[in-house]
């Protein structure tokens, strides 16, 4: 168990190659800027994240992918054959999680703001999880099922109030943000009969950050989710741990990352000595996933091409057709990603600022990276933009949206 997500990109006689196609190819066939998905990579991830569960005996591991990172609908159905289920966020994604054929009982529904129109829509699908993010809203869930009489499943999403070591903007598990609930308040909540008429509490529910590499505050928060479930002393069919988990984006993060088994033997472990040990119930509850990113993100990349270079007295830039706009980690959260360019090129290497044509100077999406001396109408490739590219892409300057290529098992691309 010590492979590694594997990429689509390699160079092949000097030449980039995406799943072993010239990417010549393809951009000779498509106008720039565009996305490149590999089909293969990405269900072999799924695959191998739920070998790596069902390798650290995880009971009965359900792994919904989290569909805000990439909610293509053709990706989707493939990930629905390979037997995933959806971690959703917004109406939608609902929407688009039963249009890939993703089972609404292996729906989970996560966020803070669901409005009164999207439970109803919940409801009525019969997802397996409403993860509810505050009282109120339970409250209204109850109110709703009611109506349509029917009864919704709920999973409380516990605040764990740990710190996890990422970005500030992408951290979610401590008392001060937005997200789940305190323990004392989930206990009070349990006792308290009225929330309960047309709802039924399912499971427990957590997720603390995005990217994560150290898993100190993941082994923290799910022994805080072991100790509740005992607490709330219910039969529960399922604990979600939520996502997370870290990529190797490349040499700019220089942490340790952990294994989807390492990470996987962890949590095995820590709830068989916090949770399964200590349960009065049938041992039967089954542990629930909800990654996005390390299941896309090395499926992706990014295609732009450069439009001109400009030298600016030490500065040389690369100025490309693709823009922030179009892929925004690098610009936000100020991500590292590897670039490619379309021949690997032997002679002298030039260091090298590749920017977008959006007037602001964030639009950038590597600074001094040491490449082949590029030209007007060269190629190149932003890797690893699999998760939370395409989703994060908008309009911005009044610009066209990206086209998406996937490039099938079978070898062809459309
Ligand atoms: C974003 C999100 C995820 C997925 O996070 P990744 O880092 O992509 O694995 C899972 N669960 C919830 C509730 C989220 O908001």
């Amino acid at each position: 168990m010590e492979k590694k997500n594997s990429s689509p990109l390699c160079y092949k006689k000097g030449k980039l190659h995406f799943d072993n196609i010239p990417l010549s190819t393809i951009a000779g066939k498509v106008k720039t800027p565009f996305y490149l998905y590999s089909e293969k990579t990405l269900v072999e991830n799924f695959n191998y994240f739920l070998d790596s569960a069902n390798s650290a005996q995880i009971n009965r591991p359900l792994i919904c992918f989290a569909l805000k990172a990439n909610p293509n609908l053709k990706l989707l159905k493939s990930l629905a054959k390979a037997g995933a289920g959806a971690d959703i966020v917004s109406g939608g994604e609902l929407k688009r999680a039963l249009d890939a054929g993703v089972k609404a009982s292996k729906i989970v529904f996560s966020g803070v703001g669901k409005t009164q129109e999207e439970i109803i829509k919940g409801i009525k699908a019969g997802i397996y999880s409403f993860n509810v993010e505050s009282i109120e809203e339970l409250e209204l869930i109850n109110i709703e099922a009611k109506k349509l009489k029917k009864r919704a499943r709920v999973a409380f999403r516990l605040n764990p109030k740990v710190h996890a070591k990422t970005h500030k903007h992408i951290s979610t598990g401590f008392k001060t943000h937005k997200f789940g609930i305190l323990k004392s308040d989930i206990l009070k909540a349990v006792k308290n009969k009225k929330l309960w008429t047309h709802t039924d509490l399912v499971g427990l529910s957590m997720h603390i950050g995005s990217q994560l590499t150290c898993l100190k505050a993941t082994r923290k928060a799910v022994k805080e989710l072991g100790t509740l479930a005992i607490e709330v002393n219910r039969p529960l069919d399922f604990l979600d741990v939520g996502g997370g988990l870290g990529v190797d984006y490349g040499p700019e993060e220089k942490k340790k990352f952990s294994t989807p088994f390492q990470y996987m033997d962890l949590i095995s472990k820590q709830l068989k000595t916090s949770f399964y040990k200590k349960y009065a119930f049938e041992n039967d509850t089954r542990i629930v996933f909800e990654p996005g990113r390390v299941i896309a993100a090395r499926a992706g990349a990014f295609i732009t091409k450069v439009v001109r270079t400009k030298k600016s007295e030490d500065c040389f830039f690369a100025i490309v057709d693709g823009g922030m706009n179009d892929f925004v980690r690098t610009s936000l959260y100020g991500a590292y990603h590897e670039i490619y360019t379309e021949k690997k090129g032997s002679g002298k290497k030039i260091k090298t600022d590749i920017v977008g044509p959006i007037c602001e100077t964030a639009d950038c999406f590597g600074t001094g990276r040491s490449l082949p001396k590029l030209k007007s109408g060269d190629l190149i490739s932003v890797a690893d933009v699999g998760a939370y590219g395409f989703s994060m892409a908008s309009h911005y300057n009044m610009r066209e949206l990206p086209k998406e290529i996937i490039v099938k098992k079978s070898g062809s691309f459309s």
